[in-house]
Formats: C-alpha cells, structure tokens, sequence
C-alpha cells in the first residue's frame, strides 16, 4: 500500500503518471483539478466558486480547496492508499492536510517532485488533450491517440482543457513558483521529499517512481 503526493508545475506528468500508478497499486487517485472540473460540468455550489479562478489562471482559495480534500478523506477507500495529485498546492493546504491525515491516522509515505525544465512546460501543456471518460491523457505531437479525437483505451472523444493555453498557463505557472514551489522545503523538512526527472516520457518516469520503492 502507498499513499504518496505527486508534487510539479503544471504539465509535468502528475496526472499522466497518477492515472497509470492507480492502476497498478490498487489506491485511490485524489485530483482536486478533476474533482473541480467535475463539479464545475454539474454546476455545484464547489463548481460555482471555483470555476472563475480556474479559468485565470490562479488557484482556487484554499477554504474551498482543503473542505472537497476534507470531504474527500472521509470515504473509506483512502484507508487503502491514495495518489495526491495537485494538492496541496499551498502551504496553508499542506498544514491541513497533516491534520486531516493525523484525525484519520493516515501517514504520508513520500511526496514525488516531478522535476521538468520550464521550457518545456508551455509545449505539453497547449498540446495535451484528455478523455472525457476515463481521463486518459494524450498529446497531439508527443503521445497521440490511434485516431484523432478518439481515446485508445475506452473510444470516447477527447478534449482540450479551457485553462490549457498559452496566456492561463503563464498565470498558472506564476502561481506555481509563488505559492505551490515552497512546499518543496516543507516536504524536505518533513524528510518526505523525493525527486524524479519528468522531462522523460511516462514509461519512463513511471520507472524511476517504481525505483524509489515506495
Ligand atoms: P495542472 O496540474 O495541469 O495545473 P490541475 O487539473 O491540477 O492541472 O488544476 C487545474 C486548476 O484547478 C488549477 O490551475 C487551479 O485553478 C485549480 N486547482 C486544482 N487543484 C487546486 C488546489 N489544490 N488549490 C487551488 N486550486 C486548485
Ligand atoms: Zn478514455
């Protein structure tokens, strides 16, 4: 059982590899960008408050943010491991979630930095496209589907994220280095912290995810 944090910019493969380790450890995958997508296409009162501040760019505030991850972590399955994926993403959030984890007695096992060059982030990013099904992530140029617009694995049609081009992910970026980079230090005091090389390709990363044992 592992119960880790993949921690990086956007675009760098946390939700690509977090799809394919939740199949293979059997956990739970904790998207907090899924679960406001999802909520924002069902029109909630969390979708309501989140969407325009996914639209720009920044993040969502944290009160919002830490109540879906609270609220989350009351299902019963997280007792079997979880993937984090794209929270915490503020050291407000990071502080919650230690307490949220010490009330259910849940310990953290790793937080996965997925290092990429931020040259290559624009690129991945107005090039991804995913499934509107199974969440299967591609892109147009490094990992395309078989056929166009189609997904391999379940044969729904794919879309490109509204907050994927080139002027939101410059905002998103900003938000990143200013809010979401100092839970590196966070995490490496917690002596939690472990590191990848995500300018590779998922086969790849998912690797050296395997080789740190977790
Ligand atoms: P990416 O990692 O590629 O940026 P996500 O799907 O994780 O994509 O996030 C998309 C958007 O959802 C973010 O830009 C932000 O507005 C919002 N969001 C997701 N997770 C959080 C979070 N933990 N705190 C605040 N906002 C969040
Ligand atoms: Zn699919």
């Amino acid at each position: 059982m592992s119960s880790v944090i993949l921690l990086g910019a956007p675009g760098s493969g946390k939700g690509t590899i977090a799809t394919r380790l939740k199949s293979e450890w059997e956990v739970a995958h904790i998207s907090t960008g899924d679960m406001f997508r999802e909520a924002i296409a069902n029109k909630t009162a969390v979708g309501q408050k989140a969407e325009g501040y996914i639209k720009s760019g920044s993040l969502v505030p944290d009160e919002v943010t830490i109540e879906v991850v609270r609220e989350r972590f009351s299902k019963p399955d997280v007792k079997n491991g979880f993937i984090l994926d794209g929270f915490p993403r503020t050291i407000k959030q990071a502080e919650a979630l230690n307490n949220i984890l010490a009330e259910q007695s849940l310990e953290l096992d790793g937080v996965v930095l997925l290092n990429v060059p931020s040259s290559l982030i624009v690129d991945r990013i107005t090039g991804r496209r995913s499934c509107t099904k199974c969440g299967t992530i591609y892109h147009l140029k490094n990992m395309p589907p078989k056929q166009d617009g189609i997904c391999d694995k379940c044969g729904s049609g794919l879309m490109h994220r509204k907050d994927d081009t080139e002027e939101v992910v410059k905002d998103r970026l900003s938000a990143y280095n200013d809010l979401t980079a100092p839970l590196i230090e966070f995490y490496r005091n917690m002596d939690l912290l472990l590191e990848i090389d995500a300018s590779t390709n998922p086969d790849d990363m998912i690797r050296q995810v395997r080789e740190l044992d977790l």
